[in-house]
């Protein structure tokens, strides 16, 4: 196998991101649909919903646990917020999978995970999600939501060409059932082999990122700095991510451009801030100006 491509500003201009016309509106940049939250953290979905709007989406929706969804809302005033029924520990239940997927129809990107709680309660709901979700819009799968992958690889195969992941370590070594050294031994190796066995396009995370198709094709990302491990950075990925997907990106060009972009933003906040304490609620604010750069 032939080692990483270095993801660099040439890499990402010879794969432009969609150009938007002065006259087009809102519907022309897409729709994202974040669906994640819980009652202990509400404000991930608030996270992933505001970079999506700053990588330039259209529109942006939230479905989130009902008790917080009236907060939610006031806290993003740019996003629809829907309120869904909720498990007793605050997270997500299972039974809205089937009417939410119902509902996925009219978005062009999806994003599942961020804030979500409890490992099972996350698996049984985008299980259920995967299964009835029609084919179609891209999805990133983050955080507790991609727990349902090992079981879910019927649905998988519809979703082909169309399917993200954005494991971090720990949550690879559960994916593949692989012990947490193995992976951090060779993040490369669980990469590719996330990527063959589930059809996706895999960011491995980590101070150094890597990007793998399921040809087994790799590209690197060593930029960004040690403050991006804060609390919900990952979260603001995963909407960076879903944002580009939602303005026409094809999936690999949308993750290399999520990795790059989020890398730099980290980047641009240690050098104002310094390399540790900015917040990840400060990253997607660094993002239009940064692809502005990349044009
Ligand atoms: P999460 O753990 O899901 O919040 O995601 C953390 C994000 O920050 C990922 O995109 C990582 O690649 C990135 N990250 C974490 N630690 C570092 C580091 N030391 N240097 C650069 N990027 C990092
Ligand atoms: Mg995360």
């Amino acid at each position: 196998m032939s080692s990483p491509t270095p993801i660099t500003p040439e890499l990402l201009r010879s794969m432009p991101l969609p150009s938007h016309a002065e006259g087009a509106d809102k519907n022309s940049r897409g729709r994202v649909l974040v669906i994640g939250g819980s009652v202990e953290v509400p404000g991930a979905a608030l996270l992933t919903g505001e970079s999506a709007l700053r990588a330039g989406a259209g529109k942006v929706q939230l479905a989130t646990v009902r008790s917080m969804a009236a907060q939610l809302a006031l806290a993003m005033p740019e996003a629809r917020v829907t309120g869904l029924a909720e498990t007793p520990e605050g997270d997500i239940d299972p039974t809205e999978a089937g009417r939410l997927a119902h509902r996925c129809g009219g978005c062009d990107a999806l994003v599942v995970g961020p804030g979500m709680m409890e490992i099972e309660t996350a698996r049984q709901f985008t299980s259920g999600l995967l299964a009835e979700v029609a084919t179609g819009p891209a999805l990133v799968l983050d955080a507790a939501a991609l727990a349902a992958l090992p079981g879910s690889r019927e649905a998988l195969r519809r979703h082909a060409g169309c399917l993200i992941l954005t494991p971090h370590a720990t949550e690879m070594a559960h994916l593949l059932d692989w012990p947490e050294a193995r992976v951090t031994a060779d993040p490369l190796a669980a990469g590719r082999e996330a990527a063959m066995r589930f059809g996706a396009v895999v960011d491995m995370k980590g101070g150094c990122s890597h990007v793998v198709t399921p040809d087994g094709k790799a590209w690197l990302c060593g930029r960004g700095n040690v403050g991006l491990a804060t609390s919900g950075s990952g979260d603001t990925l995963a909407g960076i991510i879903a944002g580009l997907l939602a303005r026409g990106a094809v999936p690999l060009a949308a993750t290399l451009w999520g990795v790059f972009l989020h890398a730099e933003a980290g980047e641009r906040l240690a050098r104002a801030r310094g390399p540790v304490g900015y917040l990840a609620r400060e990253i997607p604010g660094e993002v239009p100006g940064i692809m502005a750069s990349l044009l």
